[in-house]
């Protein structure tokens, strides 16, 4: 496909689009950046392939050649931290038959309500959620099969053993990517959740900017004040991003000098793709907003969230998944991004190196 995606996309390279009125021009410093540099997030694992979140989705990730793994990270009752992308555990796992009467009033089982003893007894599965007549639906119906196989709840210390253990014996450094989840709901359940990763991350060496670890959280509150308190505290320097949405908390970032104004703290943005290329764009008119060439502009890097090959997840402006890649990686510009398939990413990048 490669080739002929290319060709197609680099013709329409002059036909660019607007974003609050204005044309973005190509960079060409940035258009020339070499894939090789560019970086593949695993996001929660090889997730398209395995159950989210479990070891063996990290071994996938890593056999796959994923420059990053990533950890979302929750804290439980008794102040451990797992590898979890929810602050509850309905989603994907067989709680409300092991422990009825935990749910709290919303009727979800928290993740912060329970000990890791009682965590290490739940059975993993695939996303799911209950239809209004109690039937599991899967999220993703074609991907792994509900309750197939053996999966745990693991801890993030366990996750980095294992990164660190194949890293060992594969001669290579691969990084590590964990968010601090919901950190306003931990402090909330009175607990210091950032100062509990960056320890951990401290104990596995993880100590400086390069280290080869970014540390992400969507609440720029909480950024700030690892930035400012949390980090000098524990006497370490990590990369920072700032995850986003298209929500109004983050309206402030979306400009040259919002970005500068972020980039006193963060070393990179995580933006929802449709931020940098408009889901209203189309085959003739692509739309590429401002926010990679800002935040490039203010030196920090941009890694969009999240590449599906799920039918309903390839946008209506690209042909395919690599199509949709090369429009990322090639026009929007982007230094890396998270997937679910992060062989395919893999690959491509190869390919166009
Ligand atoms: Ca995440």
């Amino acid at each position: 496909m490669a080739n002929s995606a290319i060709k197609r996309i680099l013709s329409g390279v002059l036909v660019m689009g607007l974003v609050l009125g204005n044309v973005v021009p190509i960079e060409p410093a940035y258009a020339q950046r070499e894939a090789a540099d560019k970086i593949v997030v695993a996001h929660r694992g090889a997730s398209g392939y395995l159950p989210e979140h479990t070891l063996p989705a990290v071994a996938m990730a890593y056999a796959m050649g994923a420059d990053f793994m990533e950890q979302d990270v929750v804290m439980t009752r008794d102040d451990k931290l797992i590898v979890w992308h929810d602050l509850t555990l309905d989603r994907n796992t067989d709680v409300r038959h092991q422990f009825p009467g935990r749910a709290r009033a919303d009727g979800r089982h928290y993740v912060v309500d329970f000990d890791l003893a009682e965590l290490r007894l739940l059975r993993v599965t695939e996303g799911y959620r209950l239809s209004d007549s109690g039937v599991e639906e899967q999220i993703y119906p074609q991907r792994f099969p509900l309750w197939q196989g053996s999966f745990q709840v693991h801890t993030f210390a366990e996750q980095l053993e294992m990164v660190q253990g194949m890293n060992r014996a594969s001669g290579q450094d691969i990084g590590i990517y964990p968010e601090i989840k919901s950190p306003a709901f931990h402090h909330a359940n009175g607990k210091d959740i950032s100062t509990a990763i960056i320890s951990e991350l401290k104990r596995f060496g993880y100590t400086s900017k390069d280290s080869n670890v970014y540390l992400q959280t969507f609440e720029f509150d909480e950024l700030k004040r690892v930035h400012d308190d949390v980090l000098p505290a524990l006497g370490v320097e990590l990369k920072l991003v700032q995850l986003m949405g298209d929500d109004e908390v983050y309206q402030w970032m979306l400009s040259a000098s919002g970005m500068r104004e972020l980039a006193q703290y963060a070393d990179g943005v995580g933006p929802e793709k449709g931020m940098i290329i408009s889901p209203e764009s189309t085959r003739d008119g692509l739309i590429i907003s401002s926010l990679v060439s800002d935040a490039h502009q203010a030196g920090m890097q941009v890694h969009p969230y999240t590449f599906r090959l799920d039918p309903g997840h390839i946008p209506a402006y690209a042909d395919d998944f690599e199509h949709m890649l090369a429009l990322f990686f090639f026009e929007a510009n982007v230094d890396g991004l998270f997937t679910d398939f992060p062989d395919r990413a893999v690959d491509f990048l190869r390919e166009h190196d």
